[in-house]
């Protein structure tokens, strides 16, 4: 899991997922199944209780910390949906 401060920390997982591909499902709002090289990852985006937006994926490196190409796939999806809820 890791918390997401601005898009330039995700510049290097934009760019393997742009070479990737990978296909990403709709879960629900903030939640998605991102595909990887050992099958399906979910990703879940969520502001926690401080207000700090936080990426967590089920793969080992974000398990480290790292901000990984799921979370950019899923993220650009989720960005575009968030866009469209009013309330968030
Ligand atoms: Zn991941």
């Amino acid at each position: 899991m890791f918390i997401l401060k601005g898009i330039d920390q995700l510049e290097k997982a934009i760019v393997k997922a742009k070479k990737i591909r990978p296909r990403v499902e709709f879960d629900c709002f903030g939640r998605y199944r991102v595909s990887g090289s050992k099958g399906y990852y979910t990703v879940v985006c969520r502001k926690d209780e401080r207000g700090y937006k936080t990426v967590a994926c089920t793969c080992k490196g974000a398990e480290r910390g790292l901000a990984c190409y799921h979370a950019a796939a899923a993220l650009s999806l989720h960005i575009g949906l968030a866009r469209q809820q009013p309330s968030t």
